[in-house]
């Protein structure tokens, strides 16, 4: 066995500092957010039996075919990390019967897993925010959907611009596959090499190609729309109308169709130019037909997966840098100082519950300590020597600002505190 240091495995990030600061302050804006609409939080597990994503996500796609890390259970059953949230929460939705208790809104935050070829916004270990609804047909709760993730990007400051299509009910498609299969069989030439298997097996997913080269010939391929039943036409019609009611820009984009199999009608994917090429921020569409595909009744279901990372990203990109974390540095030296100092700190977070306290440890001197305190990012140090404990006093410097040190009683500390931080 080799010596010396283990890394963490390539594409699975270390997530500290600012960075960590930006997720939680996603995290914390979604989950006010989604409350406010009505969902409810579930914990799902993060392994799964691998047919679950077979059976769902479909066999001709990218994550089933060379992207998840599925591995063998002690007793044999084969297992997967799961590649995406979706298939879990149809399996939790019919196994516990939420299903059968009306309309259901559900959503979930949590690492994902894809043997993926890693690079900027794209990992094999990454954070998605999911959201799934179950038992309304639409097209008014696809519309809400879109509506409360514009609003998100709203409250987090970042800007998308939102695609949208219509995949149509799965009849129609099986026309339009066959129109498809049709003009790419004329076209096989400029095809790619994946884009050339996928010709029979799942013509659709040619459309959903990264591959600049075959931009012309996707571009000029039948589009879906010409081949909607009149159900789909009225629903998706409904859907603009209530984004255009709402003052929601969008671009329909015929090309649009996913990459997993279990989309129909509604699909839609929020976008920016900010990140390079892995501009998708946020995907999602409806798959009426999955939950009785996986075993249960027939129930209507819309759902979408945010990519944090990338959200953060962007907000880094954007927003100003998050403020410190800290309000006040609290620094000792001397004997009595250091005797009193975590008590009167106990005091000040009972008078102020709201105050980001923080208490240097380990002693040293007022020079270093202060060093300390500045590198913290808090606003005041609070200085105690064992002159101002025999005065029942603190020091209060101005670590961000050319304002003299000033001295006050303890007990008056907090009300003076609090004055300052609420400016
Ligand atoms: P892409 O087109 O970027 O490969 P996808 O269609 O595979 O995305 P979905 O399965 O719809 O993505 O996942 C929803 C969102 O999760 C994506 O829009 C993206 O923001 C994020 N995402 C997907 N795969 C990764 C990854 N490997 N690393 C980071 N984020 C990801
Ligand atoms: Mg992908």
């Amino acid at each position: 066995m080799s010596s010396g240091q283990v890394n963490a495995v390539r594409g699975m990030n270390d997530i500290s500092g600012e960075q960590a600061r930006y997720f939680d302050l996603l995290e914390v804006t979604a989950r006010q957010l989604l409350a406010n609409y009505g969902y409810d939080h579930v914990r799902l597990p993060v392994v799964e039996k691998t047919e679950l994503f077979c059976r769902s996500i479909g066999e001709v796609t990218d994550i089933v075919e060379k992207e998840m890390y599925t591995f063998a259970d002690r007793n044999g059953d084969s297992l997967t990390l799961r590649p995406e949230g979706t298939a879990g929460c149809v399996r939790a939705a019919i196994e516990n019967s939420w299903i059968n208790q009306g309309a259901q809104k559900l959503y979930y935050m949590g690492p994902m897993f894809r043997h993926e070829r890693p690079q900027k916004g794209r990992y094999r270990q990454f954070y998605q925010l999911g959201v799934e609804t179950f038992g309304m047909a639409g097209p008014d709760i696809d519309a809400e959907l879109i509506l409360m993730s514009a609003r998100l990007w709203k409250l987090l400051g970042i800007e998308a611009e939102l695609l949208i299509n219509s995949l149509g009910s799965a009849t129609s498609r099986v026309a339009y596959r066959e129109a498809l299969t049709a003009y790419f069989s004329a076209h096989y030439d400029v095809l790619d090499e994946d884009s050339q298997k996928r010709l029979h097996r799942n013509p659709l997913r040619i459309l959903d190609s990264k591959n600049p080269a075959l931009k012309d010939v996707i571009a000029g391929a039948p589009k879906l729309s010409d081949w909607l039943d009149e159900a789909s036409q009225a629903s998706f019609s409904g859907l603009l109308a209530h984004l255009d009611a709402a003052g929601v820009a969008y671009r329909v984009e015929p090309t649009l169709v996913r990459g997993l199999d279990y989309y129909n009608d509604t699909v839609f994917e929020w976008v920016t130019t900010e990140l390079g090429s892995q501009g998708t921020i946020c995907a999602g569409g409806r798959y009426d037909g999955l939950v009785t595909q996986l075993g249960g009744k027939a129930v209507p279901a819309i759902g979408f997966a945010l990519g944090m990372e990338r959200v953060v990203a962007l907000m880094q990109a954007k927003a100003q840098p998050i403020p410190s974390t800290l309000d006040v540095y609290v620094i000792a030296a001397g004997e009595l100082a250091q005797r009193r100092v975590l008590a009167l700190a106990e005091s000040w977070r009972d008078a102020l519950p709201s105050l980001r306290l923080m208490v240097h440890h380990g002693g040293g001197s007022f020079k270093n300590q202060f060093k300390k305190a500045d590198k913290s990012g808090a606003r005041f140090a609070l200085v105690l020597g064992d002159d101002e404990v025999a005065q029942q006093k603190i020091g209060v410097k101005f670590l961000r600002e050319e304002t003299e040190q000033v001295l006050l009683s303890w007990t008056e500390l907090p009300a003076w505190l609090s004055k300052q931080l609420s400016n």
